[in-house]
């Protein structure tokens, strides 16, 4: 089955910049190419990558193979050249849509200002926020449960603000990240015992690249070892100047925890958000973003998501990133449902079919079809774009046992997990339990759950986005396997949920009890194939490395692909039973139920061994 070695022709490539799409295939990339998929297939071979006609490539390959070829290829997200056509099915063309008449934009109405909370841990963001919470209903909604979904309106001097109810930086890198800034204005807290720390400077750093202001929240101040004037000091040496020193920094000293000058503080806010002239158009169809989402057993997909401009009601056609769904309830954080939310309401909503992502856009479609449409195409290019970044075998997922050392080096880490389990119960429940597992310095990300066995899908996902992979009741099938060795995905499975919660736990303590891996022990290549009545197929072979021994566990490797697993079940030196084989001796190998033997097969032997942890 010899592949014919690829020869470079002389057929012209097309000239100028060819745009090709992350993750494309060799069946796509050869004709856009003037190539034929075999021509791809067979180069990437020659250069020891073994691919398949219809495989997504890495980057990498496609850029080696346009050079090999000498064309000019400019690689593009799948999706990025289609957003834009998506956009217009949307009725938001834009190239056209985003610039408004000054004139217009001051004929909208104020809207209030959306504001997060930033600043070291224990600084007091939780406390402040709760503070303000529990202070400042917005009137008329008192009573309510308060339920924490991502954001909330306090209402102060007849004025409503909305805070971003996750304290940290999570919440708004993730937004940044994605292209999105759905905040005005940033409360950093400093602790006027503790003065500014790493966290601090990582806020403002956030705030200055999102071109944010900053209000500065000296908290703390009823502490005996309160110095605010330090904090002061500190700030401006990082270009903070407060006003009260000539600067333009609003900065207020309060004690969230005897809700001291926390008035003071949203009187500031207020002037702040008046000079930035905060103003939306709450006619039409509304637009942005989502805060948090997840699957709520009863509900369903639930999204927390910031109206930024139009008014969204009950029975619109929405699609938040990939996810979309007629909106069948608009709840705010007092738990009542509502009709309509307008500019910088939060609000949750229920009917999307999916979750969506932090930070991803949403909108009203103009009808649910076309709402289907967009979800479903992008839905297709996120999977491709995730099966194509950066999926080269250098890349690897994240080792829970590494969680540790980042812990240890005091960033804030995020372990990134797929969890796949049996059925949809165990599936949420599994999730939940993770969820309380979560600490300050620890988040967990899911970067895919589902319901189903480990395939090479989700290899390939985790390898892309750097995630350990839990599976619950659930195995990887063979190529899952093979691949996540090629790109050390590390794969964990349970079947009891205690056990997976410790493993968690344990990992981000440093303490994870120790792991099997296999340890390939011989390796024999076949020479000859008999066949012997009543047994079958034996392969006479040459053991090239480590030693072969009866009963040992084996995988049956042909051009580099393992074909099956089993045991050795006869072993022979010429005529006579051997318990094993050295190295660079002649034996027989008879393999149970295997048959399908050929000259040039690799058989290769291992064995569990536990791994040593440093
Ligand atoms: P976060 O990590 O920034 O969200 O900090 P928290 O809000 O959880 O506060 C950390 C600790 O500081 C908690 O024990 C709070 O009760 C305490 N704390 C917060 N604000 C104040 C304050 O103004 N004065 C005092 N004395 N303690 C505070």
């Amino acid at each position: 089955m010899d592949v014919p070695a690829y020869t470079p022709e002389d057929t012209e490539v097309p000239g100028g910049e060819i745009v090709v799409e992350r993750a494309s295939s060799p069946l796509e990339i050869g004709p856009k190419l003037n190539r034929t998929a075999a021509d791809v297939v067979r180069f990437l071979m020659q250069q020891g990558e073994m691919v398949t006609a219809t495989q997504s490539l890495t980057d990498d390959m496609i850029e080696l193979f346009a050079a090999e070829v000498g064309a000019q290829v400019r690689l593009v997200d799948p999706g990025e050249e289609q957003e834009a056509e998506l956009q217009k099915l949307l009725g938001f063309d834009e190239s056209e849509g985003e610039v408004v008449d000054p004139s217009v934009e001051e004929s909208w109405p104020l809207r209030p200002p959306v504001i997060t909370v930033m600043g070291h841990v224990d600084h007091g963001k939780t406390k402040l926020l709760d503070q303000i919470r529990s202070a400042n209903v917005v009137d008329g909604e008192a009573g309510g449960i308060t339920q924490h979904i991502g954001a909330y309106q306090a209402s102060h001097a007849g004025q409503v603000i909305t805070f971003i109810d996750t304290p940290g930086h999570e919440a708004f890198t993730a937004m940044r990240a994605r292209g999105a800034t759905a905040t005005d204005i940033v409360v950093l807290v400093v602790a006027a015992d503790d003065g500014v720390m790493p966290q601090t400077i990582e806020a403002i750093n956030h705030a200055r690249s999102a071109d944010v202001p900053i209000v500065v929240a000296v908290n703390k101040v009823d502490r005996d070892n309160a110095d605010p004037q330090r904090v002061l000091q500190q700030l401006s040496e990082h270009e903070l100047i407060p006003e009260s020193w000539g600067g333009d920094v609003v900065t207020v000293e309060l004690s969230a925890l005897q809700n001291i000058g926390v008035d003071d503080l949203l009187d500031n806010l207020l002037i702040v958000s008046e000079v930035e002239n905060l103003r939306a158009d709450p006619s039409g169809r509304a637009k942005g973003v989502v805060l948090e989402s997840h699957l709520d057993i009863g509900r369903g997909p639930v999204a927390t998501v910031l109206v930024q401009s139009g008014t969204l009601n009950v029975g619109d056609p929405m699609v938040a990133g990939a996810a979309w769904g007629r909106v069948r309830a608009l709840i705010n954080e007092h738990g009542e449902k509502l009709n309509s939310a307008g500019p910088s309401a939060p609000v949750e909503v229920l009917g999307l079919s999916d979750v969506s992502e932090a930070g991803d856009e949403f909108v009203i479609a103009p009808s649910e079809k076309v709402a289907s449409r967009v979800a479903g195409a992008r839905e297709h290019w996120n999977r491709q774009s995730n099966l194509g970044r950066d999926s080269s075998a250098t890349a690897s997922g994240a080792k829970l046992e590494d969680i540790f050392e980042q812990i240890k080096a005091g960033e804030t880490t995020t372990l990134n997990l797929i969890l796949k389990a049996d059925v949809n119960g165990s599936l949420e429940a599994v999730t939940e339990s993770l969820r309380k597992l979560e600490r300050d310095d620890v988040k967990l990300a899911f970067v895919h759950r589902g319901v189903g066995g480990i395939t090479e899908n989700d290899i390939q996902l985790a390898s892309a986005s750097n995630a350990t992979i839990l599976g619950f009741n659930v195995r990887p099938n063979r190529k899952a396997r093979e691949l996540s060795e090629v790109e050390q995905v590390e794969i964990r499975t349970y079947e009891i949920i205690y056990k997976l919660l410790e493993d968690i736990e344990s990992a981000m303590l440093g303490m994870l009890a120790p792991e099997f891996e296999e340890v390939v022990t011989g390796e024999a290549e076949v020479r000859e194939v008999f066949r012997v009545p009543r047994i079958g197929a034996v392969a006479g072979c040459l053991v090239q490395s480590g030693v072969i021994t009866r009963g040992s566990r084996v995988r049956f490797l042909r051009e580099g692909t393992v074909i099956w697993n089993g045991e050795v079940t006869s072993l022979k030196r010429f005529k006579d039973d051997a318990r094993e084989v050295q190295a660079g001796y002649e034996c027989g190998i008879g393999l149970s139920d295997f048959q399908d033997l050929k000259d040039g097969d690799i058989i290769e032997t291992f064995e569990e061994r536990e791994i040593e942890r440093t």
